[in-house]
C-alpha cells in the first residue's frame, strides 16, 4: 500500500494532481493541495482503485510536493 500527503510549503497550487487522482487530493481554500483521505496526514492507504491515479500525480508533481510512503505516516 501506499500512504501520501502533501507538503503545502512547497505546492505552487498549480491543479495538477487534483486533475490527475481526484479520489486522493482535493485543494484548500488557498488552491494547495492535500490529501483527503485523511485531511493530509498520510495514515490512511491509498484505495487499490486510485493506486494508478496516485502515481501518475506523484510523478507529475512540478515540485515534488507529493510524498509517497509504504508505510503510514507517524
Ligand atoms: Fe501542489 Fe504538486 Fe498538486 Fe501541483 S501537483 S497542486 S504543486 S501538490
Amino acid at each position: 500500500p501506499f500512504y501520501t500527503w502533501v507538503d503545502k510549503h512547497t505546492c505552487i497550487a498549480c491543479g495538477v494532481c487534483g486533475a490527475t487522482a481526484s479520489g486522493v487530493f482535493d485543494y484548500d481554500d488557498e488552491g494547495l493541495a492535500y490529501v483527503k483521505l485523511d485531511n493530509n496526514n498520510g495514515t490512511t492507504p491509498v484505495p487499490i482503485k486510485d493506486e494508478e491515479d496516485f502515481i501518475d500525480a506523484f510523478e507529475s508533481c512540478p515540485t515534488e510536493s507529493i510524498k509517497k510512503l509504504t508505510l503510514p505516516n507517524r
